[in-house]
């Protein structure tokens, strides 16, 4: 049997051995270093906003967000079921109560036509959450947050280098934020930034960084904050991997055509969508959902996959689906059908950046082979 093909491998053959020298070399290793503030203007630039605050990852990120909006116990936050833990726990955390709706069945992401009716008098704001490779459809949700008064943060972790109507995602919220994981566009190995372009909040987010160190007198707290530090090692990472956006991105679009041109004729299977009328996928990662006719689920496909050498990840799993949530009583009886079926039907394939065309097809061939068994 060949070598086995991981989910995912980030690529990493430009400049990020000599800026990680230059650290070494310079002895600048903490999150003291000239490393990130260059990120963070590179990132924020990249994104056209006017501050970006670089973190330790993107959770962390979004928990940071939260606070700096000043969503709190008693208010309410409308997101997607389904997305990663880290939206809901981030408000959770804060004290608020996620309030959920469910997925488009073709986009995968937040179906807008839903968040209209789950406002209350205690919603504060709309997280957004780019999912998979197609921008949520941002015009309606800005009218909405407009009309209601509510603040929009937007979780573009899965979005460097997408634009939604030509404009970069991640452009959108009161304050947005961003994922370096080695499976994201861009990889600081762990890492995360968030973006604004108000002063305050930018400013809240930095002393939520810094353990709320009071200016003037260190070691005196007002309030109280946490360690979110990125390293300089990261952000020379990240600098070397960012100026190769345009490229990664481009290989992500050619991954998602060749796995389309391969795929198209098999039967049983959804495709991510090619685009939208907003947006050409980005594919961050290739996405397939098993149709009614095929007889297992998404688990079983996995297994077999893994057996012929193919590495595949599930899907996300709902929110109101989650054990740690209903132990808090929450979403108790919530239904949301679409993000129940693609959580169980839906995985994706081999889809990192340092992935090959030969290992496109060989995915492809052993998928097609696991489908018909
Ligand atoms: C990856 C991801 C995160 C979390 O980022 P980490 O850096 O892994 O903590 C948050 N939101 C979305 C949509 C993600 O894909």
């Amino acid at each position: 049997m060949s070598d086995f093909i991981p989910v995912n491998e980030p690529l990493l053959n430009g400049n990020e051995k000599k800026y990680l020298n230059e650290c070494i070399d310079t002895g600048w290793i903490s999150s003291e270093g000239p490393f990130i503030k260059k990120f963070e203007e590179s990132v924020s630039k990249q994104v056209n906003r006017q501050y970006g605050i670089a973190v330790s990852n993107g959770s962390v990120a979004l928990d940071a967000a939260v606070l700096a909006l000043g969503i709190g116990k008693g208010d309410e936050v409308i997101m997607p079921t389904f997305t990663i833990i880290s939206c809901a726990a981030a408000i959770v955390r804060a004290g608020a109560l996620p309030v959920l709706v469910d997925a488009d069945p073709y986009t995968w992401n937040m179906d807008v036509n839903q968040i209209e009716s789950k406002i209350t008098k205690r919603t504060k704001a709309i997280m957004v959450v780019h999912i998979y490779g197609l921008p949520v459809d941002m015009d309606p949700v800005l009218r909405i947050a407009q009309k209601h008064g509510l603040q929009i943060i937007e979780d573009a972790a899965e979005m460097h280098g997408q634009l939604y109507k030509g404009k970069p995602c991640g452009s959108f919220g009161d304050i947005s934020t961003f994922s370096f994981y080695p499976n994201k566009h861009i990889t600081t190995g762990e890492g995360g930034m968030i973006l604004t372009n108000e002063e305050g909040i930018a400013e809240k987010c930095r002393s939520l960084r810094n353990l709320c160190f009071k200016p003037g007198r260190r070691f005196v707290h007002e309030e109280l904050g946490f360690n979110f530090r990125m390293t300089n090692l990261q952000a020379a990472l990240g600098l070397a991997q960012l100026e190769r956006l345009d490229d990664f991105v481009a290989k992500k679009r050619k991954m998602g055509a060749l796995y389309h041109s391969l795929l198209e004729d098999a039967e049983g299977i959804q495709l991510p969508l090619k685009a939208t009328e907003f947006a050409d996928n980005i594919y961050w990662v290739y996405g397939i959902v098993l149709e009614k006719e095929i007889a297992f689920d998404a688990e079983e496909a996995m297994k077999r996959l893994s057996k012929l050498g193919v590495g595949s990840r599930p899907f996300f799993y709902p929110m109101h689906q989650q054990p740690v949530f209903a132990k808090m009583g929450l979403f108790k009886n919530e239904q949301y059908p679409v993000s129940e079926k693609i959580a169980e039907r839906g995985f994706y394939v081999p889809s990192g950046l340092a992935i090959t065309e030969q290992q496109i097809k060989v995915v492809s061939e052993k998928l097609k082979e696991v489908l018909t068994a």
